[in-house]
C-alpha cells in the first residue's frame, strides 16, 4: 500500500516528489485528533499542574516551583506538553490554556504561602502567543489581586526567541510587567538566538541555563566552559542564575564551584502534582 500512496504522493506533488506512508498518516491523523481534543480539553478538567522544585544552593532549601502543564488525555493517557504546546500555539488555543496555567499556578503558589511557607514562589512559562497578547500586563495584574499572591513571587518564564520576535516592543511589555513588581526570567538560555546587547536593556532578573549545557558539563569541556561564562555573566550583570535539568551530583558540584545560585533538576526531585510538593516543603531541613 505504500506504493500507492506513493504514486499518488508523484500525481499531486508538482516537482517536488513526496512519499506518503502509512506512518506519515498515522501521525496526521494523531495530530488531527490530539487537536480536535485539545478543544474540549480545558472544559472537561483535563490538564493538571506539576511543580518542580526550585532548590537555593546557600540554603539548601527549597526557594520556588516551575509549574509544568500536564494533560491527562481520556483515552491516550498522560501526555507530554512537546506533543500539544505548539499544536496549542498554532489554534490560538494556548491563550484559554496559559491563562489557566497562570490563575491555577497562583492560587497554588497562594495556598503554600498561607501554609506557612511564606517565602515559595511559583514560575510560569509564557508562550509567544501569550506574550503578545494586547492585555498581557492587566490581565496578569487582574489574576495577582484575585489570588492575594504578592507579585514578586510570582515569576514568568520567556524564551529568548519570544522576546526577539519584535525586540522594541518587548522591551515595553517587558517594562509594564516590571513595574508589576513580577520576576522575568530567561528560559533555555544560551540555545536561542538573542545578542547579549540585549541582556542588559531587557529588564530581566533571572538567567535559566539550559539543560543541554547542563547535561554534559562534567565531560564535554565546551559545555563545562559555556556554562561557567553563563554564571559568571549573571553576576557580573547582578543577575540570578539557574541551572536546569541537574541530574548527577557531579553536576552539582561544578555548579556550586563556579557560584550557580539554584539548581533544577531530577538530581533532587521531578515536576511532581501540588500534594506531593506540599511533602517536600513541609521537611524542614535542607535538601542539597
Ligand atoms: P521548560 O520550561 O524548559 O521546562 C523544563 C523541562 O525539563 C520540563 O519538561 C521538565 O520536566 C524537564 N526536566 C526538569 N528537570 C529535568 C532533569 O533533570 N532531566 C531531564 N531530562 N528533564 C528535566 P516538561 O514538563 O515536559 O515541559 C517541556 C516544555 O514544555 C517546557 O520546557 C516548556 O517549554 C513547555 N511547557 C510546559 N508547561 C508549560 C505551560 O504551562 N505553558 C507553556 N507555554 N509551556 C509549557
Ligand atoms: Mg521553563
Ligand atoms: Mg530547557
Ligand atoms: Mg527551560
Amino acid at each position: 500500500h505504500a506504493d500507492i500512496a506513493m504514486y499518488r504522493g508523484k500525481q499531486t506533488g508538482r516537482n517536488n516528489f513526496q512519499f506518503y506512508t502509512p506512518a506519515m498518516n498515522e501521525q496526521a491523523l494523531e495530530r488531527l485528533r490530539i487537536e480536535g481534543d485539545l478543544r474540549s480539553a480545558l472544559d472537561n478538567n483535563e490538564f493538571l499542574l506539576h511543580y518542580q522544585p526550585k532548590v537555593d544552593l546557600a540554603s539548601g532549601r527549597i526557594v520556588g516551583s516551575e509549574a509544568l502543564i500536564r494533560w491527562q488525555h481520556p483515552q491516550l493517557g498522560m501526555v507530554s506538553p512537546a506533543r500539544f504546546i505548539g499544536l496549542a500555539e498554532e489554534t490560538g488555543l494556548i491563550l484559554p490554556i496559559g491563562a489557566w496555567v497562570l490563575r491555577t499556578a497562583c492560587v497554588q503558589c497562594r495556598r503554600w504561602q498561607l501554609d506557612g511557607h511564606d517565602d515559595i514562589s511559583v514560575s510560569v512559562n509564557l508562550s509567544v502567543g501569550q506574550f503578545l497578547q494586547k492585555d498581557l500586563v492587566i490581565s496578569i495584574a487582574d489574576v495577582l489581586e484575585d489570588t492575594g499572591l504578592p507579585p514578586a513571587s510570582l515569576e514568568l518564564e520567556l524564551t529568548e526567541s519570544l522576546m526577539m520576535t519584535d525586540v522594541e516592543h518587548a522591551i515595553g511589555i517587558l517594562t509594564g510587567l516590571k513595574e508589576l513588581g513580577v520576576r522575568l526570567s530567561i528560559d533555555d538560555f544560551g540555545t536561542g538566538y538573542s545578542s547579549l546587547a540585549y541582556l542588559k536593556r531587557f529588564p530581566i532578573d533571572v538567567l535559566k541555563i539550559d539543560r543541554s549545557f547542563v547535561r554534559d558539563i562534567t565531560i564535554d569541556a565546551d559545555d563545562a566552559a559555556i556554562t561557567a561564562s553563563i554564571i559568571s555573566l549573571a553576576r557580573h550583570l547582578k543577575l540570578r542564575v539557574i541551572a536546569e535539568g541537574v541530574e548527577t551530583d557531579e553536576q552539582l558540584d561544578y555548579l556550586r564551584h563556579y557560584g550557580c545560585d539554584e539548581i533544577q533538576g531530577y538530581l533532587f526531585s521531578p515536576p511532581v502534582p501540588a500534594e506531593k510538593f506540599e511533602q517536600l516543603l513541609r521537611q524542614e531541613r535542607a535538601v542539597v
